[in-house]
């Protein structure tokens, strides 16, 4: 095991947010390779702790693994010094995130996909199950390994149902969580649509996932033009009224495309539940040789 933060050795940076930095870091007495994320001391201590809490407790193969968390300084961390933070040792995810992946594919084809959303939905189904919540469901939060492994990461946001606190609005209207609120379900960013509390939140990760399919699909964010700048008022309205399915998923199967609808569905109480979309048609496709097939998509070079 690793018993101090100074048996690490930086060896990259593999990720910056809005919570902290992302190294990649070497374990000096084994060479055993992981992944430490930062979070620096306040800047939101509450979500920090929130976040070390969901990721200790979860235990799951759709989920990136925690191997320990500190509370300290990493003596290598940018810049030295300057209070440390609290430090998450993870599982070194060595193919990066889905958006890594579009970045160098463009697009995926729809087997690829198939995996990648089964994948997600089997993470999905293990968090709901515990009770939590995601809530930041994106490609840069969905990390792949060469092994084709798709594991679900970022626990910054993430509410645990019933644990009080505010969880229906989304608090920011800024440049900065503009990436973030791309992803959020109408019910997010209305809280008309919200329904006086009777939304528990699960299925604003379906939403989620669904935005993130159809990316993978078209290789840019679906619902808005590419012409079009992605201000807030552009994407509430994209989102709370857009286009619909099958204008953007054009050409698309039969099943992908109603995959896609059942989760774009705008009214949550009529959208699917996780457990649904395990055992709709373009999920169970992919059921075979779903690894396998991601795996040697990874391989080939372009
Ligand atoms: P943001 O605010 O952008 O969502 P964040 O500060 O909450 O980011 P994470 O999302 O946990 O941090 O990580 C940021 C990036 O670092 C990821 O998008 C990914 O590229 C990289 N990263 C994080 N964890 C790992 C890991 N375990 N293995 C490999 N890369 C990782
Ligand atoms: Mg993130």
């Amino acid at each position: 095991g690793i018993d101090s933060l100074s048996d690490l050795k930086k060896l990259s940076v593999l990720g910056r947010g809005n919570g902290g930095t992302v190294y990649k870091v070497s374990h000096k007495q084994t060479g055993s390779v992981y992944a430490l994320k930062v979070l620096r001391f306040g800047e939101d201590d509450a979500a920090a702790t929130r976040e070390a809490e969901i990721l200790q407790r979860v235990d799951s193969e759709y989920i990136v693994r925690c191997f320990g968390v500190f509370n300290g300084e990493f003596p290598e961390v940018d810049g030295g010094g300057g209070g440390g933070g609290l430090c998450f040792v993870m599982e070194y995810m060595d193919y990066g995130s889905l958006h890594d992946v579009l970045r160098k594919k463009k697009r995926l084809p729809e087997h690829v996909i198939s995996c990648i959303v089964r994948s997600v939905l089997k993470g999905l189904e293990y968090l709901h199950g515990i009770q939590v919540v995601h809530r930041d469901i994106k490609p840069s939060n969905l990390l792949v390994n060469l092994r084709g492994h798709v594991k679900i990461a970022d626990f910054g946001v993430s509410w645990v149902v019933n644990s009080g606190g505010d969880h229906t609005r989304c608090t920011c209207t800024d440049g900065s969580c503009m990436g973030t609120c791309a992803y959020m379900s109408p019910e997010r960013l209305d809280p008309e649509r919200w329904d006086g509390g009777r939304c528990d939140g699960f299925v604003g990760d379906v939403w989620s996932l669904g935005v993130v399919a159809m990316e993978c699909y078209v290789g840019r964010f679906p619902l808005i033009g590419p012409g079009q700048k992605p201000d807030w008022v552009t994407l509430m309205c994209a989102i709370c009224f857009g286009e619909n399915v099958e204008s953007v998923v054009k050409m698309a199967s039969p099943e992908f495309e109603s995959f896609c609808q059942r989760c774009l569905e705008r009214d949550w109480r009529k959208r699917r539940t996780v457990e649904e979309l395990l055992s709709h048609p373009f999920v169970t496709n992919s059921e075979i040789n779903g690894v396998e097939d991601l795996v040697s998509y990874i391989a080939s070079s372009n």
